[in-house]
């Protein structure tokens, strides 16, 4: 009878330690630095296709802004 105590004690031990690293692999919730849905952005002109977007998507050239570095080096060579 001894034995089943001690193998109680440490299956509770086991089943505890296993709920633990559970709580422990909850991944961390993100940050709340992403843009926020709804909030309104500046919106930007392509000075290559005319294409508006918003700012923070927008790649800024010495002449303008631009949808891609592809328009970037298309109007600015590079
Ligand atoms: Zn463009």
């Amino acid at each position: 009878m001894k034995y089943l105590t001690v193998l109680l004690v440490l299956a509770v031990a086991f089943w505890l330690w296993r709920s633990n690293r559970k709580a422990d692999k909850v991944p961390p919730p993100k940050p709340s630095s992403a843009k926020a849905p709804g909030t309104p952005q500046p919106m930007l002109r392509c000075a290559a296709c005319g294409l508006h977007l918003p700012q923070s998507d927008a790649l800024t050239g010495r002449q303008g802004s631009y949808c891609s570095a592809a328009h970037l080096k298309q109007l600015e060579g590079g």
